[in-house]
């Protein structure tokens, strides 16, 4: 009886993406997408199904030792593509470990998006009929476009559908298609199938597995995926100290007494930095800006924000809102709260309608309420840019 594991060789899961990228322009596999890569996403939906089930992805040879670095700690074996198609399943086939009765789902690199509920019924109907594809409805009309760009004729669209991945298949079925193929080429495996007069079982899946090969179709994706969103908290105190500036959010107060610090000891800066530094997982404003670094002695705290966010952009996140609270007795930040919120907004790129500041004093209580410091504490959103 075949198990839902494939533990016994009943079934195994061969991902295709060996193919050259010419339509696209660049790597579509490659395109960062909701938190992944295009390819990642594929290998994650389609074994969703069957987590167990051994994987192979199938590469170009160019890109092996690369993605096995990427993939084979996942517990996915990394096999070399072929000159076709039909060559590049082979070798992924092959490596599966399959008997002659098990079932191979065959799904494609450059679709990121299949649910699980598909992966499966493709699974079921392969072992049902020994050969099935997910297929999907072509709800607009069809035209035949000549090369001088006009309408040759509208193609009656009734019980035509769009081929999808998975397909899934008997192995014994596919060494038949395999042996019987010689030169001929086959964009898809049931095609393959067909051609020596097998029954293919036409399983209906969800529209939205779409097969990424232009920009659009990536812009499209992305925005069905759930953004990733991170949210960070810094906090930092500073005393009081004579003879100083007082920097509060990049503004100067002029006329307070300042805070003591080895740059300008701008404590809402210094919270606001921890708080990006925390949502992106970076560590905090001590390990990249040591005091004990002559760099940052007087410098501007605008210098550490920017830098919380360079770091933020190259893990593809950005920020979106920043909430912020000051506990102090002095100054008071009524008079200056708008220019210190529009000068926030400035370092972060944001609109100050994105821009929270608030400020409480502590009712004479501890070391705030002593006015001896100040507290800032910090709120950033983050979200994948
Ligand atoms: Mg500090």
């Amino acid at each position: 009886m075949a198990t839902d594991t494939g533990t016994a060789g009943d079934l195994a899961l061969v991902i295709v993406a060996a193919g050259s990228a010419r339509r696209f322009g660049a790597d579509k596999l490659s395109q960062p997408l909701a938190g992944a890569t295009v390819l990642e996403w594929a290998v994650r939906s389609v074994r969703a199904g069957f987590p167990f089930a051994p994987t192979v992805l199938v590469v170009h040879p160019d890109r092996e030792s690369e993605m096995a670095a990427c993939f084979a700690p996942l517990g996915v074996t990394v096999v070399r593509g072929g000159a076709r198609r039909q060559d590049s399943v082979r070798n992924g086939v092959e490596a599966a470990g399959l008997h002659d009765d098990g079932v191979v789902l065959i799904h494609d690199g450059a679709r990121p998006f299949v649910p699980v509920g598909d992966v499966r019924a493709v699974a079921d109907a392969a072992r049902r009929n020994a050969a099935a594809v997910l297929v999907a409805p072509i709800p607009d009309t069809v035209k035949r476009v000549g090369a001088d760009g006009l309408v040759e004729a509208t193609v009656p669209r009734h019980g035509l559908a769009r081929a999808l991945t998975p397909q899934g298949f008997r192995l014994e079925v596919l060494r038949r298609a395999w042996d019987a193929a010689g030169d001929a080429e086959w964009t898809d495996e049931a095609a393959l199938v067909e051609s020596i007069g097998g029954r293919v079982e036409a399983v209906t899946g969800d529209v939205r597995n779409v097969k990424v090969t232009r920009r659009e179709d990536l812009e499209a994706m992305a925005a069905a995926f759930p953004r990733r969103v991170r949210v960070g908290q810094g906090v930092d105190v500073h005393p009081f100290a004579a003879g100083r500036a007082m920097w509060l959010c990049g503004v100067e107060l002029p006329g307070e007494i300042g805070l003591a610090g080895h740059s300008d000891a701008d404590v809402a800066l210094h919270a606001v930095t921890d708080a990006i530094l925390g949502a992106c997982a970076c560590g905090d404003i001590g390990v990249h800006f040591p005091p004990s670094d002559s760099r940052w002695k007087g410098a501007a705290s605008a210098v550490f924000v920017a830098h919380a966010i360079q770091l933020a952009a190259e893990k593809a996140m950005r920020v979106v809102h920043c909430d912020l609270t000051l506990l102090a007795e002095r100054p008071r930040i009524g008079p200056h709260r708008e220019a210190m919120r529009a000068r926030l907004a400035e370092l972060l790129g944001l609109s100050p309608d994105d821009v929270g500041l608030k400020a409480t004093t502590c009712e004479g209580l501890g070391f705030v309420g002593r006015r001896e410091g100040v507290v800032a504490m910090a709120t950033v959103t983050l979200e994948q840019a």
